[in-house]
């Protein structure tokens, strides 16, 4: 209110005989911001209840996504191997120490960045995912990624790319290009190698190197 109309105001009150007035402050409603880890807790309490992604007998159950669930990008693997099903925590076998030492290499660190898989345990003897067990998982996946709303996607190899962008592209003609999330075209998505693939391909190694400094470029882009 303007300090005229405010004091024409108490004037007037004065004079009904009102001897005091209390003014309080007007104040705005915070929005309730979205705690993204709750979220996150939640659907993997759903996921653990339902059993609707197979696989899980197996396995000694589900490995869910872990990082920092307000990351701007968010790197999907294929499946849990026998390290991350004993451990329950995505990539940290030897792929996962590789891809650790990758992202410090480019400046990023692991816990700053949010890290899962398309399939949430172990299929027998590693091998790769079918589409069913794919496509029973991927739900949970696509939730995730909802309650995150990165900047950016990136598919570690092709188990990634077909639940992700739904296509059998082969990885080592796309990788390193760029498409839209197909559930939220805001959300770009990178294609790269697993890091299991360059350990077994040294040659790639280089090629992983400036992939991975084109997620930190893309990410810091606005
Ligand atoms: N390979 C993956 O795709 N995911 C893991 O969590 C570990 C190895």
């Amino acid at each position: 209110m303007n300090p005229r109309k405010l004091i024409a105001t108490a004037r007037a009150l004065r004079e009904l005989g009102f001897d005091e007035v209390y003014i309080t402050e007007k104040k705005h409603k915070e929005p309730v911001k979205e705690d993204k880890a709750e979220l996150l807790r939640k659907l993997y309490k759903q996921m653990e209840e339902e059993r609707k992604c197979i696989l899980y007998e197996g396995a000694s159950g589900y490995v869910f996504g872990e990082g920092d669930p307000n990351s701007p990008v968010v790197f999907i693997g294929e499946a849990p191997g026998e390290e991350e099903d004993k451990l329950k925590r995505p990539f940290v076998g030897r792929a996962g120490q590789y891809l650790n030492i990758k992202l410090e290499q480019v400046g990023l660190k692991r816990e700053k960045v949010y890290i899962t898989n398309v399939v949430k345990s172990r299929p027998p003897g590693n091998r790769t995912p079918t589409r069913e067990e794919m496509m029973t998982c991927l739900p949970y996946l696509r939730k995730e990624i909802e309650i995150i709303k990165p900047k950016l996607l990136v598919c570690l190899g092709s188990t990634a790319m077909k639940g992700i962008l739904g296509k059998e592209y082969p990885i080592t003609k796309y990788r390193g290009q760029v498409f839209p999330y197909p559930y939220n075209p805001s959300i770009k998505v990178f294609l790269t190698y697993h890091p299991a693939y360059v350990l077994r391909n040294p040659s790639a190694d280089k090629e992983f190197t400036e992939d991975l400094k084109k997620v930190v470029q893309l990410i810091s882009q606005a």
